[in-house]
């Protein structure tokens, strides 16, 4: 994936400093913060979405990745009160403007009520 940007901020050709990264993710914070802490999960694998990732016999590990490292990215976030929403846009019609799978980690303030 040449030209896809969170390929290309894993791969170190955008700078971009991390919070957190393993093996199988990045984090990093987002350039047009909704809130105080709002940090990117970011599989170095590219999936285009949630759907592709499902449909790839290694995307169940990768998913299982992202929820092992939660407490290290939440820790190193710095989250006042410690609560934070965990959002993933899949598609286009659902907000997805970057077509590589990523998690946005969003909280430092009272996020108000839930979504639905
Ligand atoms: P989504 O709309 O769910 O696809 O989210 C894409 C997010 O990526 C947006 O919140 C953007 O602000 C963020 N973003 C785009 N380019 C960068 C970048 N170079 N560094 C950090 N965040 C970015
Ligand atoms: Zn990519």
């Amino acid at each position: 994936m040449d030209d896809c940007i969170f390929c290309r901020i894993v791969r170190g050709e955008i700078p971009s400093p991390r919070l957190y990264e393993d093996d199988d993710l990045i984090a990093i914070r987002d350039i047009q913060p909704v809130a105080p802490v709002h940090v990117l999960l970011i599989p170095k694998r590219h999936f285009a979405d949630l759907l592709e990732q499902g449909r790839a016999p290694e995307g169940p590990a990768v998913a299982a990745a992202v929820a092992r490292a939660l407490p290290a990215v939440a820790a190193a976030a710095g989250l006042p009160g410690g609560g934070f929403r965990l959002v993933t846009n899949c598609g286009p019609s659902a907000g997805q403007t970057v077509m590589h799978l990523h998690h946005h980690l969003i909280g430092g303030r009272d996020l108000g009520p839930k979504l639905l």
